[in-house]
């Protein structure tokens, strides 16, 4: 759980990077940025719920009155860190919003957040025609990327949760079975595990496993064949992503993979544990991506490995810093992120390893601990 004084010291660091940085106030929306300062996990609404947070004044949490008593509850609103303003069906909450940043904060920019809605950032913009916009990432990013201890505690609980859950489906009946019904079960399993929500459940088996993102669809598991589990929910707040690639032996596929995809196989598993060495405070984000590229590309299959190494996590799936050939953001004591390399033959199979690692002073700290060994599955 994430303490009052948390919510308190972060208002305070994001009040400060934004006076450094010329801007006036944040405005934001529902949303992770939201529920970083304030703990308040605002419904996405048409009615605007907004959290004005000056450089240098009053925070405070417009809400619709008919969510302004989930506003209060909130842990910054219980906390007294921000007031609630709450506003009636015929109010104008833009206006409001406007008037708030006008009263309080100097002449500088204004920062949205980046999934505000386009019907809220032109409202704003016409009540207030004279301000510059961006986006708050541009004060939040550095802030949200650098987890504390009770965060990355949250991030490990979420992580051996998913575990449990590759080990079990693992373990189970694949074959016969279709991609949609084994999400389904993983679905199930990731809240009995604890979780609060599933928020994927990626099950591509065979040919299908060559497209990271797959939806799973109505093809059934044969034997024989490879299948990607990539699956992540919400713990707390925070999220889980992992993914295991394992063969499913059994039926008259026989026991053992084919020669290739132990080879491929053997070579995303040694990318994903050089890329993982490679973690330290300093380190640019795009070398850990290059670590395991070259990995990849010096066994041939450069071209088949086709997105970054990782991303962000941490209230979002995907987050800041991603893990990307041209960042040159780097790696700090408390980052968390994906490392995740992948080889995908088209019409055939892939191959996709990924844990969610947080960089320590002592190197990476591996929040998942299911095996990465290959494992072939009676299926
Ligand atoms: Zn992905
Ligand atoms: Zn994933
Ligand atoms: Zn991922």
């Amino acid at each position: 759980v994430i303490s009052a004084s948390r919510y308190a010291e972060r208002l305070e660091r994001a009040r400060a990077a934004a006076a450094e940085n010329g801007v006036a106030a944040l405005l934001l929306g529902p949303g992770a940025d939201l529920r970083y300062l304030t703990g308040y996990a605002a419904v996405l609404l048409e009615r605007l719920t907004m959290l004005v947070l000056p450089a240098d004044g009053q925070a405070t949490l417009i809400a619709p009155a008919l969510e302004a008593m989930a506003a209060t509850e909130s842990p910054a609103g219980a906390a007294g860190l921000v007031e609630i303003v709450g506003w009636n069906e015929t109010d104008d909450p833009h206006r409001l919003a406007a008037e708030l940043v006008e009263r309080s904060s100097g002449s500088g920019r204004l920062l949205v957040d980046d999934r505000l809605w386009a019907m809220h950032v032109l409202a704003l913009q016409r009540g207030l025609p004279a301000r510059a916009f961006g986006l708050a990432t541009e004060v939040l990013a550095d802030l949200r990327m650098v987890k504390d201890a009770e965060e990355i505690d949250l991030l490990r609980q979420a992580a051996h949760a998913a575990d449990r859950v590759i080990d079990q489906v693992a373990a189970g009946r694949l074959v016969g079975r279709t991609e949609a019904e084994v999400s389904r079960e993983i679905g199930r399993r990731l809240t009995d595990e604890g979780h609060d929500t599933t928020e994927f459940a990626i099950v591509a088996a065979g040919p299908n496993a060559a497209s990271p993102h797959h939806a799973a669809g109505d093809r059934r598991i044969g034997p024989g064949e490879a299948v990607v589990l990539d699956i992540g929910g919400l713990l707390g707040g925070y999220c889980s992503d992992t993914t295991r690639t394992i063969w499913v032996g059994g039926g008259d596929g026989g026991g053992e993979p084919e020669p290739e995809f132990v080879a491929v196989y053997d070579l995303v598993q040694r990318a994903q544990a050089e890329a993982t060495e490679a973690v330290r405070p300093g380190v640019s984000c795009e070398e850990i991506d290059s670590v395991a590229r070259r990995v990849i590309v010096a066994g041939g299959y450069g071209e088949r490995f086709i997105h970054r190494v990782g991303h962000g996590i941490g209230l979002e799936a995907h987050e800041e810093p991603y893990l990307v050939a041209g960042s040159r953001r780097t790696l700090a004591e408390g980052v968390t992120f994906s490392i995740e390399p992948g080889i995908y033959l088209p019409g055939r199979f892939g191959v996709r390893i990924e844990d969610i690692v947080a960089c320590s002073a002592r190197g990476a700290d591996v929040l998942n601990v299911s095996s990465r060994d290959l494992r072939v599955v009676a299926g």
